[in-house]
């Protein structure tokens, strides 16, 4: 058996939230390690959309950060059949290929002096001295101060603590390559809901989503749906792939395992939208961390947002709101107005 190495950090998974979080720690002079079982650069089933917030949180972050992104700032929604609502937002939405985005974010975590190491979680021990074991799948081992959980939506940090997630949506994606619209498009029918069908103008592609936003693992159902919905938009069906976003975010059970981004079911409970939580968890992780404060306080905006986002769902997508927001699509400048005003809100709030 070979000795067990001792780390500050041991972060799992080095993702969006993983690569952040490490190089805020290098940043500020704390040691830490990332394994991944992957092989950068490695893809992700993501429509690699950044909004203001997200693009402008990550500049923030890691300064001097420089990643591939196609700005989009035409928006178009439609319910059903009506007339398609359509404005162009006061910011642009940056689109990313998620292989070379996330290899971007590892390649400014290694230049910052950040080891990553390829392998395997398998499980995590609690020791009597405070610190926490890590054991990989190949039997090598970690003693850390911290463990960090960002190993995203199938995380084993979490299952080990909480078991099975009890809320995921699943997403369905199409890549077209070669044709380039400019253009989101999001589309919303009884068909479907709770949920929606999407189109974002990428580089270089079209990539087409269908998000089913509840607990509903009957896959070869939503995938016929999707199929359909695709041939209803003129779009010729290809290969589609699919992923589950979890939903419930879990609260923390240990002070020094701390669990971020997909890992802690950090992602927007109605849009999906995870790259901004993956970046302000990880900023948080690293604050608990350097401050030696606990992440439940660390983080505790981002645990209330997650709370209240789930009202926003159920409100959404309840007969009134379903109702009122079909109405308001009529009215393309009111729509404008409050998509850009709540993208200046949550983006420039204190
Ligand atoms: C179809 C789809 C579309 C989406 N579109 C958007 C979008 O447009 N905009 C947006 O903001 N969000 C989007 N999301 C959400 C976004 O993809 C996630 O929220 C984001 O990737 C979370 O980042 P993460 O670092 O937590 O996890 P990940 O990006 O999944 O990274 C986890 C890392 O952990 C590694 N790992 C996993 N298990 C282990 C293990 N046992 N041992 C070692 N390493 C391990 C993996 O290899 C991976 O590198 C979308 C999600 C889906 C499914």
């Amino acid at each position: 058996m070979s000795e067990v190495r001792q780390v500050e950090v041991l972060i799992i998974g080095a993702g969006p939230a993983g690569s952040v979080c490490g190089s805020l720690l290098k940043r500020a002079g704390v040691e830490c390690v990332i394994v991944d079982h992957a092989t950068f650069p490695r893809d992700k089933v993501c429509g690699g959309g950044l909004t203001v917030k997200a693009w402008r949180l990550l500049d923030m972050l890691l300064p001097g950060i420089k990643y591939d992104y196609r700005p989009i700032y035409r928006m178009r929604c439609q319910f059903e059949n009506d007339p398609v609502c359509e404005f162009r937002a006061e910011y642009e939405i940056r689109m990313t290929r998620r292989k070379d985005f996330d290899y971007s974010l590892v390649k400014y975590y290694q230049a910052q002096g950040g080891e990553l190491l390829k392998g395997s979680f398998a499980r995590f021990e609690q020791q009597a001295d405070g610190r926490v074991l890590v054991t990989l799948k190949s039997g090598e081992q970690f003693s850390c101060r911290y463990l960090v959980a960002a190993d995203g939506a199938n995380s084993l940090i979490r299952r080990q603590i909480h078991g099975e997630p009890k809320l995921h949506a699943l997403f369905l994606e199409q890549f077209n390559e070669g044709v380039i619209g400019d253009d989101v498009f999001v589309h919303f029918s009884s068909n479907y809901k709770p949920g929606v069908f999407y189109k974002f103008s990428s580089i270089g592609r079209e990539m087409y989503g269908f998000a089913s936003l509840e607990s509903n693992d009957d896959v070869p159902r939503h995938k016929e749906t999707f199929r359909k919905t695709l041939t209803k938009f003129g779009v010729p069906v290809d290969r589609i792939c699919g992923a589950y976003i979890p939903l419930n975010t879990v609260p923390p059970t240990a002070d020094n395992v701390i669990l971020i981004g997909d890992a802690g079911g950090f992602a927007n409970k109605l849009t999906g939208e995870g790259l901004y939580d993956a970046f302000k968890t990880a900023a948080n992780a690293k604050r608990a961390i350097v401050e030696g404060i606990p992440f439940r306080k660390a983080n505790a905006e981002e645990f209330r947002k997650m709370e209240h986002q789930v009202h926003v769902f159920k409100f959404f997508f309840s007969p009134f709101g379903w109702r009122l927001i079909r109405w308001a699509m009529r009215y393309p400048k009111v729509i404008k107005w409050l998509f850009d005003a709540k993208m200046k809100r949550e983006t420039f709030r204190a």
